[in-house]
């Protein structure tokens, strides 16, 4: 149960709800973010909703019985429009385009990448400073000076940025310099880390696990929401699988089942879904037809010299080709 209270809610009202909601034997867990209040009611007994649902102080009383409840559009049918501030948005009936390398390498790379973001009206980038790697002595990312670099680049161009946290000391550090935190498929049971973003008051963009359920990206969504950030995005990156024909399996079905379960936009990553260059493209136009609000992807000058995922990366002219397809293909979903 998902009890939304008024804004000016006096304390009195509150703790008779409270009190209400604990005689049917629910716990109750109050939740405070950075748009509303709202008190989560856990248990199984059956009751009539407009028993509580009168109560001075709610301004609306829903039964979401998933584990995951803030996320649901079971309350919340209007989506979620995340607003990255200078007229961007990522939000139901937009395609966002988030692209760029896997790994910052340096001011070049930021600066041919900016140039390419630019000619073709893209106005997010993504590309990481810390990276997550199977190897310890894979490349490891340049860290918060190359964020800086970055963000000076960025910055001067009206470019977005996107990038990985991956531990909860970095969120401040970086907060400056980033406008939407990425959750990395490593980390995205990782409950502390979900917590300490449900603090800040920046987007924040939670990958799927790699052997996770759809369930339980929605609940690592709901950490975030429950500790105070509504500013969320699912992202769907392929899947580990038995199939090795390609580096993940990546999920389509996913994304048209979120878009069903949940108010928050859906983004697809096909780099990451299939980690095949050849057939990025395809599964990005898939994705789109399937109802994703945005693509991220990754794209660099010369794949073959990047520092990590070179072999699932874009060259330009083919980012570009994809870039115009998506568009294309985004039309054609809105207008059917
Ligand atoms: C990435 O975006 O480069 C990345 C490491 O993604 P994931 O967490 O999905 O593996
Ligand atoms: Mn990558």
């Amino acid at each position: 149960m998902i009890i939304q209270l008024e804004k000016e809610i006096a304390e009195k009202d509150k703790e008779n709800i409270i009190k209400k909601v604990r005689d049917l034997k629910y716990k109750i867990t109050d939740v405070r973010t950075q748009k509303g209040d709202y008190l989560i009611g856990i248990g199984k007994k059956e009751f009539d909703i407009r028993d509580v649902g009168h109560m001075p102080g709610i301004a609306d009383i829903h039964i979401v019985s998933d584990d995951y409840k803030l996320v649901s559009k079971k309350w919340k049918v209007k989506p979620t429009v995340i607003d990255l501030g200078d007229g961007i948005t990522i939000e139901k009936g937009g395609m966002a385009i988030m692209a760029g390398p896997c790994s910052i390498e340096g001011e070049e790379q930021i600066r041919k990448t900016i140039d390419h973001l630019r000619e073709n009206d893209v106005k997010i980038m993504r590309g990481g400073v810390y990276k997550p790697r199977s190897s310890p002595y894979s490349f490891r990312g340049l860290g918060i000076d190359g964020l800086k670099v970055w963000y000076k680049a960025a910055r001067e161009a009206g470019i977005k940025i996107i990038t990985e946290v991956m531990q909860v000391s970095q969120i401040e550090e970086m907060y400056e310099y980033v406008d939407i935190y990425q959750v990395g498929a490593r980390n995205t049971q990782n409950f502390n880390l979900l917590d300490e973003l449900g603090l800040v008051d920046k987007p924040v963009l939670i990958k799927r696990g790699i052997s996770g359920t759809i369930d339980e990206l929605l609940s690592s969504a709901e950490y975030v929401f429950s500790a105070g950030n509504e500013n969320l995005m699912l992202c769907e990156r392929g899947i580990r699988t038995y199939e090795k024909a390609s580096r993940n399996t990546m999920d389509i079905n996913a994304i048209s089942i979120l878009k069903e379960k949940s108010h928050l936009p859906v983004i697809a990553d096909p780099s990451h879904g299939i980690g095949i260059r050849d057939h990025v493209e395809p599964i990005a136009l898939a994705c789109i037809m399937a109802g994703a609000d945005g693509v991220i992807y990754e794209t660099h000058e010369k794949p073959e010299e990047a520092y990590s995922d070179g072999q699932q990366t874009l060259d330009f002219r083919e980012s570009a080709r994809l870039i115009h397809k998506m568009r294309k293909v985004f039309e054609l979903r809105e207008s059917m």
